[in-house]
């Protein structure tokens, strides 16, 4: 058993583990002994090479990011190595533009790999589609060895077993019908031209261990498992087969993946040894589940009403995420440092995090969380930054914003937003004409619209006594109306906010007022009037 690791024992028997649901398992945190790190946490004590290795099928779900961050943290934080590896091998899900998505999605989180596509490295190439002779060169050495067999059944052959089975209500699975070929046979046949996949040749007695850094000890029956295709009749590896090949050859000392793969480990385990090679440390990471804490996590649910919430990384990034609260947000999605710290820099993560401390419950998605973090963020940001972001959102938008303009509007909201697309409404109107409103917008409930008139006369009167209006002008003058006509300031600002701004609400008032300037703050309030003696 490697030094650090979970105490947990989780046992599957002949029926596999389809059934048991393992966040179920609920195993006390441990972490590493003082002083140890990952490295030294391997059982062989090899140098840490951790990979994430998505298979490029679509959109990049943000469930995958948090794999890739929780592998990239393990490599950073041994001072290791990240191998980017793309499982391409099924090209009937393939998808040409889901690499693009996975580097761009990586890159803006900042999570750079030391090998793989774009950047190549010793162990290349880093796409498993350019990788076919290694496989098949794999494959021959467990076929001459007698760890696999050839198997010829068709595919008719297998459904009708499959209808057989379901039939019976036994557990559906392979029969072993081709196991007790002759390998000679087997290999003229092969010749003359029949279709074959390659299968693994399970034992069929005895137990299959694994220690998981997250989970603890899994253990599997043989009697349980199926022998499992490795090379399809295409000469196409399987995902189980690849996987293994080349985590081997690419010296990986961790895998770090979801668990919806942990029963699929006992049969890699198998073709480690079937080898003769050593695996690596397994650690499984929590399932994500939905806000609601009842399912998984899923991918895009069309029309399932109620304003959609982003699942795939683009849709986050396109919402105004910052990168640093994405971050920090999917490190807590099943981890924690064993405190009650919830922000945490790059820097910080990378120092702290550890795959013993990763707990195996599920863990929520909740998008709140994450809305306060980018808000806790945003406040983090300098001013000049932010106000380049917001210029760039504005940009977005097609609103045009003068730097000088940017650096003093960016103070008046940075503090009070959760994210970009919370900032726009609040601005814009420094930038353009406010959003249309009506005369009667401008009376709050507590004026009539005689006294809101006045309140616009006064004003505009007040204002135009100074020749530069400072936020200390424009609050005496906004006082002083409000003790003239003995109201409340709040009504008085409500007037002056929809009259400059085309909403109640906003920024701070007497700042805006500043910033806006006398010419468009007068024009505005001239305007405003004009709106209100229209009203009927
Ligand atoms: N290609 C697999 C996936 O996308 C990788 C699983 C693994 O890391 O072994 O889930």
């Amino acid at each position: 058993c490697p030094a650090g690791g979970r105490s947990g024992r989780i046992h599957f028997g002949r029926e596999g583990g389809r059934e048991t649901p393992l966040n179920r398992y609920d195993f006390p945190a441990r972490s590493p002994p003082p002083g140890k790190t990952d490295a030294e946490m391997t059982e062989k004590n090899r140098p840490v090479r951790t990979r994430f290795a998505p298979s490029p099928t679509g959109e990049f779900h943000v469930g995958g990011l948090r794999t890739a961050l929780f592998t990239w943290l393990t490599a950073r934080h041994a001072g290791g190595r990240f191998v980017l590896r793309i499982e391409d091998t099924d090209r009937t899900r393939f998808d040409p533009g889901a690499l693009g998505a996975l580097t761009s999605g990586l890159r803006w989180l900042g999570l750079d790999w030391d090998e793989g596509p774009e950047v190549g490295g010793p162990h290349g190439p880093y796409l498993q589609s350019e990788r076919l002779p290694l496989y098949q060169e794999q494959i021959r050495t467990l076929l001459d060895s007698g760890s696999a067999y050839r198997c010829f059944c068709t595919a008719e052959r297998l459904a009708e077993l499959r209808r057989l089975q379901e039939q019976r209500q036994q557990a559906p699975g392979y029969d072993r019908h081709c196991r007790g070929l002759r390998p000679e046979a087997a290999v003229e046949r092969a010749a003359a031209g029949e279709a074959w996949v390659a299968r693994l040749k399970v034992p069929l007695q005895g137990t299959t261990v694994f220690h998981d850094l997250v989970r603890g000890e899994i253990s599997y029956e043989n009697a349980g498992l199926q022998d499992l295709v490795l090379m399809k009749s295409d000469g196409f590896p399987t995902y189980h087969f690849a996987n293994v090949v080349d985590d081997h050859f690419m010296e990986i000392s961790h895998v770090t993946r979801a668990s919806e793969w942990i029963p699929s480990t006992p049969s890699h385990i198998l073709i480690y040894q079937a080898f003769g090679w050593e695996p690596p440390v397994f650690a499984h990471l929590p399932v994500i589940l939905d806000p609601s804490g009842k399912g998984k996590m899923s991918k895009r649910k069309k029309g399932g009403g109620g304003p959609e919430m982003p699942v795939y990384v683009r849709e986050f990034r396109e919402a105004g995420y910052l990168p640093e609260a994405v971050l920090n947000y999917l490190a807590l999605l099943g981890w924690s440092d064993g405190t009650d710290q919830t922000e945490f820099t790059r820097e910080e993560l990378i120092a702290k995090f550890d795959l013993t401390r990763v707990n195996p419950t599920g863990a929520a998605f909740d998008y709140q969380k994450l809305d306060w973090l980018n808000g806790v963020w945003i406040r983090k940001m300098e001013p000049a930054a932010f106000a380049r972001l917001l210029g760039e959102w504005l940009g977005r938008e097609g609103i045009e914003a003068g730097e000088a303009t940017l650096a003093a509007v960016g103070p008046l909201v940075q503090e009070r937003v959760r994210g970009m697309k919370d900032a726009l409404p609040l601005v814009d109107f420094f930038f353009r004409e406010p959003a249309p409103y009506g005369g009667a917008d401008l009376v709050p409930p507590q004026l009539d619209a005689a006294s809101t008139l006045r309140v616009l006369e006064r004003l505009s009167g007040r204002l135009a006594e100074v020749e530069r209006p400072t936020a200390a002008d424009a609050e005496g003058a906004i006082r002083g109306i409000a003790a003239d006509l003995g109201a409340k300031v709040q009504p008085i600002a409500h007037v002056a906010r929809v009259a400059l701004g085309g909403r109640p609400v906003g920024p701070p008032l007497f700042e805006t007022i500043e910033v806006l300037g006398p010419d468009v703050t007068l024009r505005r309030l001239g305007e405003a009037r004009r709106r209100l003696e229209a009203v009927p």
